[in-house]
């Protein structure tokens, strides 16, 4: 697949003066539930109402959809609003489904995302549609895997693409629900500048406070669009209660976000710094936490230092590998210097840490 202009008609199409705004809960539930939070919808920048019909759970015995009778309410929720809807198919019985109710935009989820054979029979079930296919990042951080995806549906001759960005799940439990793994995305957008990008905060966050600071980093990496689950209840929602919010306090973060557009030169220099600078604090996220990840095994040393009574500092080991990150850090065109200092630093801040356990 190479990147072109056309992968993003669809959205320029739409003729939007802001990112397109999907937004909607997690499951329809009612008819009146659905209908009620299209109203609210209604007037605001979303212009497409999301709602999931079928739900794929991780474990049996929550809430897994209303099925196909939830199609008749989005279809409904259409007629009196006039939004566009968009579910998520997971095989290509829900894409008949779907495509008998008029549904607009279908969106592959992060569990379907990981099977390639899956994703091949709902490509082959919407063989040359002109419907847009949304393509979720799969549940584990891998860009391969998601790419590959994009391409089986551009392959099978579907031309209104776009993928989703909702967050890679971890073993570690960290403050998100799914960790962001902004660099993914970042590296799909390097290669497809073209394909159009929404983030998904409100499965990233698994929680409403930080779902702002999401979209605000999102739009200022220059994301298209954001699909956000909105609920007239949240905390009564059937399924991801803690992470929806209301139409109205959608409407404020719409508000309250510095939305980008690029208008004059000296605009677009400072969109395009705004831009460098999003990724530069990404890059240095990464950074610390790699370093404290690379404490927590200086502290595993230690304790095993101490279980045999070794002293802390082993002045042969660490010659040899400030030796061999010189080397390393010269193919990556990073100076002596620099390198010399920064393992300096952490090798200070190492022994620090062993000393500690040493000394307990
Ligand atoms: C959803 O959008 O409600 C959903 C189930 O998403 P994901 O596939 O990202 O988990
Ligand atoms: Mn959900």
């Amino acid at each position: 697949m190479e990147n072109k202009k056309e992968l993003r008609n669809w959205l320029d199409d739409f003729g939007l003066d802001h990112p397109l705004v999907i937004a909607g809960p997690c499951s329809a539930e009612t008819e009146e539930q659905v209908l009620k939070i299209a109203h609210q919808l209604k007037d605001t920048d979303a212009t497409v109402l999301r709602a999931g019909i079928w739900k794929p759970r991780t474990r049996p015995g929550n809430f897994e959809g209303v099925g196909a009778l939830g199609l008749k309410w989005l279809k409904k929720a259409k007629e009196e609003t006039g939004m566009l809807t968009t579910t998520e198919v997971a095989n290509a019985n829900h894409v008949d489904l779907a495509m008998e109710n008029d549904v607009d935009i279908l969106w592959i989820g992060a569990r379907t995302t990981v099977s390639p054979f899956i994703v091949q029979d709902i490509a082959d079930a919407l063989k040359g549609t002109d419907k847009t296919v949304l393509v979720k990042n799969p549940v584990n951080p891998d860009l391969s895997l998601w790419l590959g995806a994009v391409e089986r549906f551009h392959t099978a001759d579907i031309k209104n693409l776009g993928v989703i960005h909702r967050g890679f799940s971890a073993y570690e439990k960290t403050k998100y629900r799914n960790n962001p793994e902004w660099q993914i995305a970042i590296e799909l957008q390097n290669k497809f500048p073209d394909l159009p990008l929404i983030l998904d905060p409100s499965h990233i966050a698994g929680r409403r406070d930080i779902i702002f600071d999401l979209c605000q980093t999102a739009l200022d990496l220059n994301y298209d669009g954001l699909m956000v689950e909105t609920h007239h209840t949240p905390d009564d929602a059937w399924s991801d209660a803690a992470q929806q919010i209301t139409p109205a306090a959608l409407v404020q973060i719409m508000k309250d976000l510095k939305i980008r557009k690029e208008v004059s030169e000296s605009e677009d220099f400072k969109n395009k710094l705004n831009t460098l600078r999003a990724k530069i604090d990404v890059a240095d996220n990464q950074l610390i936490d790699l370093l404290s990840k690379r404490m927590k095994i200086s502290d595993e040393i230690g304790r095993v230092k101490k279980s045999q009574n070794v002293s802390v500092l082993q002045t042969k080991r660490w010659n040899e590998i400030l030796g061999n990150m010189v080397l390393e850090g010269e193919q990556h065109g990073l100076s002596e210097e620099f390198i010399l200092r920064l393992f300096k630093a952490v090798h200070q801040e190492s022994i620090n840490h062993q000393e500690k356990i040493m000394k307990a």
